[in-house]
């Protein structure tokens, strides 16, 4: 593994990591994702904390992990056991979650400490940062609140990028788990057209950043609504680009689909 450059305009700043992290399996398997995954260290300085905003937090407020040393959470069901014989043992941050706190608005947030971990987090951070010695938190995504406003939350995270912190969020570009599931039974791994236009076009306005149509692709158009059946995976993307600014651009280090229809785009904002 490399060591890490910063690849951007300014290179004081931290980039903004979108992964796409796909499949649980991504977290024990040597495949082009996990080694995606890996190969986004190169992208970014050493951070001193990473805040990560994972689809697998959805709940009801905006809370923040407070845990000295968060658990690792095997939120997913059915997988072989190799899977759930993974700890990350990043340690937590106190002072970075209270500090985020009053970025976005103490009345708005709290610390958390039941929550730890969860996949979305470590299947890519594992790879990352093998070693699990940068500190971690969690911020969760809100259910109750609409795309602008999390954009809203997530503009009020980009000074974090020049005090050393990496934001990574971590979703899926397009995630229609009913679909994937249904070409897997039917042994069929056909990217339907709706996945690939959506995809292309997340691509497309990432680039030209086009925020007005970033914040429009869901629910309000028919190929966000069969892309993104529930808005968890998709509200990453919202939070990775919200705390970018028109200094930086968009590469995707990685691209394609897994399961037919679960889109593997990692995104670098920088
Ligand atoms: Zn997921």
């Amino acid at each position: 593994m490399s060591s890490a450059n910063g690849h951007g305009p300014n290179r004081s700043r931290m980039p903004v990591i979108f992964a796409g992290h796909g499949s649980p399996m991504n977290a024990v398997e040597d495949n082009p994702w996990s080694r995606g995954f890996a190969s986004l260290r190169d992208f970014v300085p050493q951070p001193k904390a990473i805040l990560v905003i994972s689809a697998h937090w959805f709940v009801d407020g905006t809370l923040l992990t407070a845990n000295t040393d968060p658990r690792t959470i095997h939120d997913f069901s059915g997988f072989p056991k190799a899977l759930y014989e993974i700890e990350y043992a990043a340690p937590g941050k106190l002072d970075l979650a209270r500090h985020v706190r009053k970025l976005i608005g103490e009345d708005r947030t709290a610390l958390n400490s039941d929550w730890g971990l969860d996949h979305g987090a470590w299947s890519v951070l594992r790879w990352m940062y093998p070693e699990a010695d940068v500190p971690v938190i969690q911020l969760s995504i809100d259910r109750n609140i609409d795309v602008r406003g999390h954009f809203e939350y997530a503009r009020s995270l980009a000074s974090l990028r020049d005090e050393g912190v990496l934001i990574l969020s971590s979703g899926n570009a397009v995630h229609n788990l009913r679909d994937a599931f249904t070409r897997m039974r039917a042994g069929s791994s056909e990217t339907p057209d709706w996945a690939q236009r959506f995809d292309e076009k997340v691509k497309d306005i990432l680039m030209q950043r086009d925020s007005g149509a970033l914040l429009s692709m869901w629910p309000d158009s028919n190929d966000g609504r069969l892309a993104h059946p529930t808005p968890d995976h998709w509200l990453p993307m919202i939070y990775a680009y919200g705390a970018t600014d028109d200094d930086d651009h968009a590469r995707f280090p990685s691209e394609g689909f897994d399961w037919g229809s679960i889109s593997m785009r990692n995104a670098v904002f920088g």
